[in-house]
């Protein structure tokens, strides 16, 4: 059998290793290295963002987020179920309360007309999530934020280099926040950032990411923070993807066409949406569901993939369905039937920017003879791309 194709290999052939060396030739490696201020000053210009604040994960960059903009206890947040653990558990954290609203089923992304259902005299924000390749709609978002006077926190982890209406995102939130996880456009190993405009806003940020240390009295604290600093060693790797992140955009996209022609004729599967009309979509990852009259779930459909040596990886699990809040007594008989369904329905197949067109070809054979029923060997999309 061929090797084995994992859901992502990330691409690390630029001034990433020239830019690490400088750390060990310098010795520059904690987060007081220079590389740090230069990821947050060029990442931060690149999404029209007068400040930037570089953090450990895009997880601590949540927490950061909510708590920089006061968000505590009887205020509720309003967020997707459909979205990463971190998003629900920041709120939780800081004794606010997670308000959820379903998925678009065509975008996967939150559905505003149901944010401005749950909006209430205690709804205090909307922490809108872009997921899987398109922007969420965030003109109809924004509207009811300004009308009901709500922060807007933006959770822009998979969107680096995409754009809403032309304007990029991470530049529509009070605060936005991007991860660099090696599965994201730009990677550091591990990594985040926090983008904003406000100076004390972002002064907030900074302190919070430091254990809220202060500039006069160091050991003495006013409020609890945490230390989620990023290395120079992290921000290296950082700078050097960053100078590639319009060819890498490129390339997802690319990816996303030859996928979408590869498997536009295997029957039982919805292919992700390419574009709206306020974005085409960067495909974060390459997101298939399975049709409502195919006779076995996402689960099975990855396990026979992983057979053939295909790595994918599940959907997202909704916030509603999380053991750890139902047993904090949250969202007690809420149903999200989107979010279930694409629970349940949809994967992604492998999309990191290392996979070869050879390899998507395999990936495409491989589903086809998964959806066919037959075990292996299923050749498609010949002449396709
Ligand atoms: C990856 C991701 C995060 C978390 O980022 P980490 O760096 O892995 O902590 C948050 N939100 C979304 C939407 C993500 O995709």
């Amino acid at each position: 059998m061929d090797d084995f194709i994992p859901v992502n290999e990330p691409l690390l052939d630029g001034n990433e290793k020239r830019y690490l060396m400088e750390c060990i030739d310098t010795g520059w490696i904690s987060s007081e290295g220079p590389f740090v201020q230069q990821l947050e000053e060029r990442f931060s210009k690149r999404v029209g963002r007068a400040h930037g604040i570089a953090v450990a994960n895009g997880s601590g960059a949540l927490d950061i987020a909510v708590a920089a903009l006061r968000l505590g206890p009887g205020d509720e947040v309003i967020l997707p179920t459909f979205t990463i653990i971190s998003c629900a558990a920041a709120v939780v954290r800081a004794g606010a309360v997670p308000v959820l609203v379903d998925a678009d089923p065509v975008t996967w992304n939150m559905d505003p007309a149901q944010v401005a259902r749950r909006i209430t005299p205690r709804t205090k924000a909307i922490m809108v999530v872009h997921l899987y390749g398109l922007p969420a709609d965030l003109d109809p978002l924004l509207e009811i934020a300004r009308r009901h006077g709500l922060k807007v926190i933006e959770d822009a982890a998979q969107m680096h280099g995409q754009s809403y209406r032309g304007r990029p995102c991470g530049s529509f939130g009070d605060v936005s926040t991007f991860s660099f996880y090696p599965n994201k456009h730009v990677t550091t190993g591990e990594g985040g950032m926090l983008v904003c405009d406000d100076p004390e806003l972002a002064g907030r940020c900074r302190s919070l990411r430091n254990l809220c240390f202060q500039a006069s009295k160091r050991f003495v604290h006013e409020e609890l923070g945490w230390n989620y600093r990023m290395s120079n060693l992290q921000a290296a790797l950082g700078v050097a993807q960053l100078e590639r992140l319009d060819a890498f955009v490129e390339r997802k996209r690319h990816m996303g066409e030859c996928y979408g022609k590869l498997l536009s004729a295997v029957p039982g599967l919805e292919l992700p949406e390419p574009r709206r009309d306020y974005a085409e979509s960067i495909y974060w990852v390459y997101g298939v569901v399975l049709k409502d009259d195919v006779p076995f779930d996402a689960a099975q459909a990855m396990r026979r993939l992983g057979a053939l040596g295909i790595g994918t990886r599940p959907f997202f699990w909704p916030m509603h369905e999380q053991p750890v809040f139902c047993k904090m007594g949250l969202f007690a008989d809420e149903h999200h039937p989107v979010a279930e369904r694409l629970a349940r329905r949809g994967f992604y197949l492998p999309s990191g920017l290392s996979l070869t067109e050879a390899g998507m070809k395999r990936v495409a054979g491989a589903l086809a003879s998964v959806m066919s029923g037959e075990g292996s060997g299923v050749s498609v999309g010949e002449g396709a791309a």
